[in-house]
């Protein structure tokens, strides 16, 4: 076993050697632009893109041409929601989504009510779960667009997406789902959802960073969106550039690879999970578990520990790489939005963790980082003052 332990998956995760493979040939041989049209060597990479959309395609149980190609699912959610909002301010300006989706949508939204749209920003419950009633409740005459995500990427709880798009449909508003944490983890299924965006990522898969999809089912929808990215007409028009064709390649060998081995990956991956929060929890009083218990990812687990410090909990934890409720971002210092949303304060946020467990996780890794975990929570709390005394005053039994 080595370490460092890679243990965030939900970040990013490795590239699969299979699909590294897969993407060689595209660089130095397989050079040509797939807009070529007049001799092999384009037409050779138009084959390599279009075998990848198909591969993209069947994993989610859509047409190949029903696939856009962008940098990753935080373009694919700019170009879902700005591109709808432009080309339909028209019929109405009131867009809904709720509080704990990836800041790739959040940042969006709010860009677009600066720009002369209403979002309603719908609560969670404190499992994470949205209301379909909620979102009933919530259309108006001049709701257009309705943005829920699959699968949270810092709890993993998976929102009732089949539901929402039925309501979504029966009001003809249109419903885009972001799935780029759910991709390759569940079933995404988007006849069966209803949706009419959806936006994918490679590089939660085991794909390339900096490729990634938005599959869009819009009324005739080769021209139903307003592109972000103008000049040239690539990708229906939908998103001009030449194609990053390496990337694309890699991104349709990851979900190849994931509709092949998605179901067996989701056990392992759950028998994990459930081995590390058996493991921690048995030995560790007020741990809480954030999220829903079952409808969320197999391999996420984010845990809260009371009377420990953030920092020091995550210093005693150096030599594995994982996420705390308190990231230092590129932006600054933030506490988790998400669990802020489950009515956390702000200290146990600071005290929680994300464990994102993939593929080349091991049963050894897992129980490493149990062993560490005890430890480090047992270390800060015989040195914490308010520990013993606050354990003797309360009746909250630890949670699982
Ligand atoms: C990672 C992630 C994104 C951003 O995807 P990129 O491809 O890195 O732009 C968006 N939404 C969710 C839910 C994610 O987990």
């Amino acid at each position: 076993m080595q370490v460092p332990i890679y243990m965030d998956y939900n970040a990013t995760t490795p590239v699969d050697p299979r699909v590294l493979e897969s993407m060689l040939p595209y660089f130095c041989e397989e050079f040509g632009n797939p807009a070529s049209r007049t001799y092999a060597f384009g037409w050779r990479a138009e084959e390599a893109v279009e075998r990848a959309r198909k591969q993209i395609a069947q994993l989610i149980n859509a047409g190949p041409k029903d696939i856009v190609f962008t940098s990753g699912a935080t373009e694919s959610n700019n170009l879902a929601l700005k591109g709808v909002a432009e080309m339909y301010r028209d019929q109405g300006t009131h867009i809904i989504t709720q509080v704990t989706e990836h800041k790739a949508v959040l940042d969006v939204v709010k860009w677009l009510e600066r720009h002369g749209f209403e979002v309603t920003y719908l609560p969670v419950d404190s499992d994470g779960l949205v209301d379909p009633d909620d979102v009933r409740q919530a259309l108006r005459e001049t709701t257009i667009l309705i943005s829920i995500m699959a699968a949270n990427n810092e709890i993993g709880t998976l929102q009732p997406i089949e539901e929402i798009g039925r309501i979504a449909k029966e009001q003809g508003v249109f419903f885009h789902c972001d799935a780029a944490q759910a991709l390759g983890k569940v079933p995404v299924d988007v006849e069966a959802w209803g949706a009419d965006l959806v936006s994918l990522s490679a590089h939660k898969i085991y794909g390339p960073k900096g490729v990634g999809a938005l599959y869009l089912r819009l009324p005739d929808s080769r021209v139903a969106l307003d592109p972000l990215i103008h000049g040239g007409g690539h990708e229906f028009g939908l998103r001009s550039g030449t194609l990053n064709v390496p990337g694309i390649v890699g991104f349709g060998k990851a979900c190849e690879v994931a509709a092949s081995e998605m179901a067996e990956e989701a056990e392992r991956l759950r028998a994990l999970r459930d081995r590390l929060e058996g493991g921690i929890c048995s030995h560790i009083e007020e741990v809480t578990r954030n999220g829903h218990p079952e409808r969320r990812l197999p391999g996420t687990s984010n845990l809260s520990f009371a009377y420990v410090e953030g920092e020091s909990l995550m210093m005693g934890l150096s030599g594995i790489a994982l996420s705390s409720g308190s990231a230092c971002t590129s932006a600054g210092h933030e506490t988790s939005h998400v669990l802020t949303a489950l009515g956390l304060s702000d200290e146990l946020i600071k005290a929680s963790l994300r464990f994102g467990i993939g593929r080349f996780n091991t049963e050894q890794e897992v129980d490493y980082v149990i062993e560490r975990v005890r430890e480090t929570v047992e270390r800060l709390r015989a040195l914490s003052p308010i520990f013993d005394g606050s354990r003797a005053l309360s009746n909250v039994p630890s949670t699982q």
